[in-house]
């Protein structure tokens, strides 16, 4: 059968790979040169089922709801961006009630360790290189933090397979000795074994060439400019800027811009863009820094080695499709593991950087879209959140079934 997979981030990638494994002929098509140039470009690179649980907890809500007028604010809302997002804000609030937090967490757990089997069942028959780390993740927590809190809902994630240790002290450091400058601040840390890291791009980059061996044809520089409808239940074509594409099925994966091109086809997607921030140094193999990510609930930042880089994050923001960089942020970022890892600061060169922003393609209850659509030939594998690089694998899985499947 004939799919072309509209978009080629690593959602649209895994998907096209999949599909191949199974025989398809498969054509991804891409506004980009190469694959894996938007959000999947620069994210935070964590692939880890232990962070399914969506924005809208009643816990997370309160932290937002607090760091909204704090001057280290993680979330920030930009005027300009209101209007676009009031009726998506009343579903994401909807949606927290602990029940259907809840059976979101679920969902998302489940997508997320299908996702981690799928990964390594492909690392067992094919030799992928994206600067992937197996040795789990940490969370580390402030006095007077969330801790116990969190503990809690570790608890509850272990009952759908998330494992997990607490560590004191002495247990951080031995994992983690980079952090003795300031292990004072700490109560406690959180350890999940099973998840794991690596830089999504490149990880793209090798899904793709996987999926080029088994056939798929990669349309890149390819604006899609419309999906253009047959009659009321079935699409005809593909209509882009270097002509038509017609195939038997169509899987939209185009990240934040799916609800665009969906909208003239009266398909309303519940998906907004979330605007964050990576910065990116080089370690000019300095080999003192945390082995694998550490996330510090105090400062809300994160950092990820990625082979001789280190990788951090931060705050989310509303600000609409903008994609542009902004500098102060990147400072920011940079300045909250400094005083985390102080020792860094004398092995990088923070002017030469790398500062991105993505935008995360957010659902309001949190899982992403992934099945079919009133057209019997349209299928969704979108809205992946902030977790688009945790569950690619799992879901691409998940719609070449669901296709499979409605097709038999
Ligand atoms: C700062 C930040 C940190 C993150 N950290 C993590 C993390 O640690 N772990 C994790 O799991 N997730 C993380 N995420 C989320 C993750 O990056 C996204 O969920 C994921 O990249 C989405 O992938 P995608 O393929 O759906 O979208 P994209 O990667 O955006 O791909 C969509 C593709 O569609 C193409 N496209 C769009 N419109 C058109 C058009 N009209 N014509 C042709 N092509 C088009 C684009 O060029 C793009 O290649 C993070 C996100 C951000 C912003």
């Amino acid at each position: 059968m004939k799919v072309a997979v509209l978009g080629a981030g690593v959602v649209g990638c895994a998907t096209a790979y999949m599909l191949a494994t199974k025989g398809h002929e498969v054509t991804v098509i891409d506004r980009r040169d190469k694959p894996g140039m938007e959000t999947s470009f620069a994210n935070g690179g964590l692939m880890t089922p232990s962070d399914a649980s969506p924005w809208n907890s009643p816990s997370t809500l309160r932290q937002i709801g607090r760091s909204l007028f704090g001057k280290s604010s993680t979330l920030k809302i930009n005027p300009s961006a209101i209007p676009s997002i009031v009726g998506w804000g009343l579903k994401f609030l909807a949606n927290s009630t602990c029940e259907r937090h809840k059976a979101s967490m679920i969902s998302n757990i489940r997508t997320a360790k299908v996702s981690l089997e799928v990964l390594r069942s492909i690392r067992e028959v094919a030799s992928l290189n994206y600067d992937q780390r197996t040795c789990g993740t940490m969370r580390v927590f402030p006095r007077g933090g969330r801790m116990s809190e969190f503990a809690q809902m570790c608890r509850e994630m272990q009952q759908w397979g998330v494992q997990y240790e607490l560590l004191d002290q002495d247990r951080i450091l031995e994992k983690e000795p980079c952090l003795a400058a300031v292990i004072d601040r700490y109560v406690g840390a959180v350890f999940f074994p099973d998840d794991e890291s690596g830089d999504a791009h490149k990880f793209t980059i090798e899904i793709a060439r996987l999926a080029t061996e088994l056939g798929t044809h990669f349309l890149m520089n390819t604006n899609i400019l419309k999906i253009v409808k047959a009659s009321r239940s079935r699409i005809s074509h593909i209509s882009t800027s270097r002509g038509d594409v017609s195939a038997d099925v169509y899987v939209l994966s185009l990240g934040s811009y799916s609800p665009i091109l969906a909208r003239p086809l009266n398909l309303l997607l519940p998906i907004i863009p979330v605007k964050g921030y990576s910065v990116t140094v080089t370690l000019n193999g300095w080999k003192g820094g945390p082995t694998r990510p550490v996330m510090d609930d105090g400062y809300h930042a994160m950092m990820v080695p990625m082979g001789d880089r280190l990788r951090m994050g931060g705050r989310a923001e509303f600000a609409g499709y903008d994609t542009s960089v902004n500098e102060e942020e990147g400072k920011r970022v940079l300045s909250d593991i400094l005083k985390i890892v102080p020792a860094l600061s004398s092995h990088i060169n923070a002017d030469a950087a790398l500062n991105w922003s993505g935008l995360r393609p957010m659902t309001p209850s949190g899982p992403p879209l992934v099945g079919p659509t009133r057209y019997a030939n349209l299928f969704l594998n979108t809205g992946h959140g902030p977790l688009g690089w945790t569950m690619a694998c799992g879901s691409a899985k998940q719609i070449s079934d669901l296709i499979a499947q409605a097709q038999a």
